[in-house]
């Protein structure tokens, strides 16, 4: 039986300062805790601030995700940071492959790869995001465009491993930009993305996965796209950084 708990997490992309995002996560905590029992929510600050709001939240089932790791334990990697510290600095969960570092930082799918499996042996939740251009999808390109992400992705991952998965399926052409996929768009993509895992895998693994949906999440457009059958939850950016906001979101029902 499929059995998916809505997911609603926020990416806090490289806003708020520690004490910022200390402030806001106690907010969030609060004003969402009524719902905590039906929803895991989870809200992703920059990496300096990781270790702070994990102490905030100590007590709260608010869960905090890492928004990019490096694959290597350990090393002489000036400026990275592995999976193992970001576990340590109290996360949970971990971003990985966003199309902004796709876009700015030279991600690709192998390095994608290489970065879920880190996680997965630091036990972090990856969350695997992928997502067509503007001009992939006018050229009919977004299927074969995410069947390549996902298998490139998953590459050596047999489903034992990835239990704890989560694909976030985010249109680059819908981040930041106020438009939003139609909710018929994202269940169409949903439903073609569970189709792959299950000819990848099985489909008792791809009925377990929860997709989400990111672009523009708003709380005037959420609650469409949550009623739909293959949407899990959703990976909001610009709409998570106020409390308020994010929380009518996770409110969505
Ligand atoms: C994101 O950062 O993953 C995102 C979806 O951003 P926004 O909600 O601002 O489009």
């Amino acid at each position: 039986m499929e059995n998916r708990r809505p997911f609603i997490s926020g990416n806090w992309k490289m806003f708020k300062t520690g004490p910022e995002a200390v402030e806001a996560a106690g907010k969030i905590s609060m004003i969402v805790a009524d719902v905590l029992s039906d929803i895991d929510v989870m809200i992703a600050p920059t990496f300096t601030a990781l270790a702070p709001v994990a102490d905030k939240l100590e007590d709260s089932p608010v869960l905090i995700g890492a928004q990019n790791l490096f694959w290597e334990s350990e090393g002489a990697y000036t400026g990275e940071i592995s999976a193992e510290m970001i576990a340590s600095a109290g996360c949970e969960c971990v971003i990985i492959g966003h199309s902004e570092r796709r876009q700015y930082f030279n991600e690709t799918d192998e390095s994608v790869n290489k970065k879920i499996k880190a996680a997965i042996s630091s036990k972090l939740i990856p969350i695997m995001c992928i997502g067509e251009t503007e001009s992939e999808r006018e050229e009919e390109k977004t299927f074969s465009v995410l069947d390549k992400q996902i298998k490139k992705g998953l590459e050596g991952l047999p489903s034992e491993e990835l239990k704890s998965l989560i694909i976030a399926y985010e249109p680059v052409w819908a981040i930041g930009t106020g438009k939003t996929a139609t909710s018929d768009q994202a269940q169409e993509v949903h439903k073609y993305i569970r189709s792959l895992l299950e000819n990848i895998y099985d489909a008792d693994f791809a009925g377990s996965v929860r997709i989400l949906y990111g672009g523009s999440v708003k709380p005037n457009n959420v609650a469409e796209l949550m009623e739909r059958k293959d949407i899990d939850g959703a990976l909001v950016g610009g709409a998570s950084l106020d409390p308020e906001t994010f929380s009518k979101i996770v409110h969505y029902k």
